[in-house]
């Protein structure tokens, strides 16, 4: 069984004196709260393809990740405490022959088989996610449920919907955000917001200008046959790309830390936390603005 999600996760009022200059609240969504083993956005986007496999009788769950995935670790974790089976495809043929990292140990401790692909095979792979499973690395593990790389698909789309649905009296003056990844926890805020209210994300990787609003389309006519326009995407605060962590960015994480007693995961909620912050200094927001930023992962083990 899977260990029960702590719903609704806690809302919290966050009090700091840039955005108080700037005449606008921020509060934080503790995702990062939600579940032991399946953190934060990766159990809102998992839980109802979960039960989407359960309910089709699938035994097997296929996914793909880089050798640091959270995404790996959470679909590990999930299929081994529902009695399925997963199977990971790494990127990265030269990880098969080395020691473990912690986090490809940890799903290999949860109960998934890695294969091991050639960059090239891998975005060969992935590329076919969504298009069935009998050809390539995929077709050698049988019949298996596919999940993408990230797990952003349409019914991931409607699991992050969920999101906005927790927080109460939304309204023109609010702005949910939170990093963008793949973009399928955005597209759900996006979708799941009442009328009047906006989502912003922060893109997590560099040069995503262009792609990951696609994605964020793309996803928004899969989950529901149309478009949103009351989001964006800010492309200003990548630190240098993805998993990069300038100093800048770590003293910043630090300093929240420190002030807020909560712990900041560096990749994706930091470089959020960061860009509100540098933005609400900048005067991005007119006064009277509510953010809620959404706390989406725990911080590395290791
Ligand atoms: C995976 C991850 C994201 C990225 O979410 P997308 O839906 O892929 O955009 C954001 N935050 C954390 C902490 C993550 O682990």
């Amino acid at each position: 069984m899977l260990e029960p999600a702590l719903l609704p996760t806690p809302l919290v009022d966050c009090t700091d004196e840039v955005f108080a200059r700037a005449g606008v609240e921020l509060r934080l969504k503790r995702d990062d709260l939600l579940h032991p083993s399946v953190p934060g956005n990766k159990w809102r986007k998992l839980a109802p393809n979960l039960a989407a496999a359960v309910a089709q009788g699938h035994t097997r769950l296929l996914t793909f990740g880089g050798a640091y995935s959270t995404h790996l670790r959470a679909v590990a974790a999930a299929a081994g405490a529902l009695g399925l089976e997963s199977v990971g495809l790494v990127r990265g043929e030269e990880l098969a022959d080395r020691p473990r990292n912690w986090s490809l140990r940890a799903a290999e401790r949860a109960g998934m088989r890695l294969e091991f692909l050639t960059r090239a095979e891998y975005r060969e792979a992935t590329g076919r996610a969504d298009a069935g499973t009998t050809a390539g690395p995929q077709g050698r593990w049988g019949h298996c449920l596919v999940l993408p790389e990230g797990g952003s698909n349409a019914l991931a789309v409607t699991g992050a919907a969920a999101i906005p649905a927790e927080l109460p009296d939304l309204g023109g003056h609010d702005v949910v955000c939170c990093p963008v990844g793949t973009g399928g926890t955005l597209a759900g805020i996006a979708a799941g917001l009442p009328p009047g209210a906006r989502a912003l994300g922060v893109a997590v990787l560099r040069g995503g200008e262009g792609y990951l609003e696609g994605e964020v389309t793309r996803l928004h006519r899969a989950a529901y046959g149309r478009e949103f326009d009351n989001w964006r995407i800010d492309h200003a605060h990548h630190g240098g790309g993805y998993g990069k962590v300038p100093a800048e960015l770590a003293a910043f994480a630090e300093r929240f830390e420190a002030r807020h007693g909560i712990p900041l995961e560096r990749r994706y909620v930091a470089k959020l936390l960061a860009a509100l912050t540098g933005l609400a200094a900048a005067g991005a927001f007119p006064r009277g603005t509510r953010l809620t930023a959404v706390v989406t992962g725990l911080p590395d083990p290791e």
